[in-house]
């Protein structure tokens, strides 16, 4: 290309399994993202199968209109695995033989005790003129090749293999087309609904188009994406990302729990380990998804104690002695009940935190006085304990996550000594 801005950027996907209800293409989704914070904008994309005069009418195609593209995948060794062989057809140029890529794969595969298969040998050519991408992850290098200004990328299938691959031998090649600076973020909030938060936020809507914000609503969880774009310096598209962020967080103060990409179980993590507490948790409509979010974040093992999944009134009783008569005279889905699992879960864990989890889930077994929604959530901790009541809309899965949200939510509030 004679000029940044003539830039025309397309991005291939190759694969026949991306072409079935089963695969989704995330690869250049993920290219997309890392493309446009350079001030790079994708024209095409495309998804063609494994067959050869698809994929060489595809490549065709894609040179006639674009003068940066990346083809993902089909660069392995086996018979459906194309993509090296179509390019270097497309553009007239030999594969040669490289006896050190192929030194590489042999030791990939000695490393771990194997002998290399022969079908790997294929790997080891390289389109004439190309220059190599090291694969660190897999077998398959990539290729940058440069066709009359157009700048031609190859890269592996593999997400694991694909991303290391860009960000090391990619992304450094690619600062010379940098035609703009971008800075982003996310504000994840809880405890407020969409509308309220629009109301709150929406005179801040930035006027400038090298500003911008959205909105993006889950139940149980509202994020506000902002990013910033500048001409002249990553320092400048921070600064500015900055000030469009405190004014933000001004508005909706404590209900955002985060704003460098944590998940709340993350910030209640930190939070139990800053304050050296611990938690155990009791749960019934939830089924254990509690749990299961708290022991995703790495090291929980430092804070969580342990998790019960009390479903029948019988374990109620039994596993946190939740009495039989108090389940009789309020039910199972009630204040009453919540607050005697979490005082119970904590005593049962000798944990300084107890929280518990009882609703109806869905979409069979409620009725006009407990409707499907509604989900106690209680917290105990040394002093006191606390309960919420609250009415989730959505399926059996959206209740799940809403329940657990709260819960965690409930425990960050107690936490930072803000009001439940
Ligand atoms: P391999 O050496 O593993 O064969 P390859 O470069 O030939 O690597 P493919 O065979 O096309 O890559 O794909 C391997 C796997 O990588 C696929 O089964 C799929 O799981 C994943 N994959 C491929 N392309 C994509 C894509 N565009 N987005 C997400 N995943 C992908
Ligand atoms: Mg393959």
């Amino acid at each position: 290309m004679k000029n940044k801005k003539d830039l025309r950027a397309e991005i291939m996907a190759v694969g026949s399994e991306l072409l079935t209800p089963h695969f989704q293409d995330t690869n250049s989704l993920y290219l997309t993202q890392r493309l446009n914070e350079l001030g790079m904008g994708i024209s095409f994309k495309t998804i063609v199968g494994d067959d050869w005069d698809d994929l060489t009418l595809c490549i065709k195609e894609a040179l006639s209109r674009a003068n940066f593209l990346i083809a993902i995948g089909g660069l392995g060794p086996t018979r459906d695995d194309i993509t090296r062989e179509a390019f270097a057809q497309v553009l007239h140029r030999k594969l040669l033989f490289k006896e050190e890529i192929l030194q590489k794969i042999e030791e990939r595969f000695n490393c771990r005790g194997f002998k290399m298969p022969a079908v790997n040998k294929k790997q080891a050519y390289v389109i004439e003129g190309a220059e190599v991408l090291e694969n660190r992850n897999g077998t398959a290098p990539g290729l940058w090749l440069e066709e009359r200004s157009k700048i031609i990328i190859l890269l592996p299938g593999p997400p694991q293999e694909l991303k290391p691959m860009f960000e090391r031998s990619v992304w450094p090649l690619l600062q010379k087309l940098r035609t703009e600076y971008t800075a982003h973020s996310v504000l994840k909030s809880t405890g407020l609904t969409e509308s309220k938060i629009e109301s709150l936020i929406s005179k801040l809507y930035p006027k400038v188009p090298s500003l911008k914000l959205t909105t993006l609503a889950y139940p149980g969880q509202i994020e506000i994406h902002i990013s910033a774009r500048s001409k002249k310096s990553q320092d400048e598209a921070e600064k500015n990302l900055n000030k469009l962020k405190k004014t933000i967080l001004q508005k909706l103060q404590d209900y955002v729990f985060s704003t460098s990409g944590e998940e709340l179980e993350d910030v209640v993590g930190k939070l139990l380990r800053i304050n050296k507490k611990n938690l155990a948790v009791a749960e019934s409509c939830t089924g254990g998804f509690l749990a299961h979010r708290l022991t995703n974040v790495p090291g929980s093992s430092d804070y969580f104690i342990q998790g019960v999944v009390a479903y029948s009134n019988k374990a109620k009783t039994n596993l946190l002695d939740v009495p039989p008569d108090l389940i009789k005279k309020h039910g199972a889905v009630s204040l009453e009940v919540a607050q005697v699992m979490a005082i119970g879960v904590r005593r049962k864990a000798h944990s300084n935190l107890g929280v518990a989890i009882t609703g109806i889930a869905g979409p069979t077994g409620g009725t006009q006085e407990k409707p499907v929604g509604l989900v106690y959530v209680a917290l105990a901790w040394e002093e006191g304990s606390e309960v919420s009541k609250n009415l989730f809309l959505g399926k059996r899965e959206a209740i799940k996550f809403q329940s657990s949200q709260k819960a965690l939510d409930m425990a960050r509030r107690h936490l930072l000594k803000i009001k439940i």
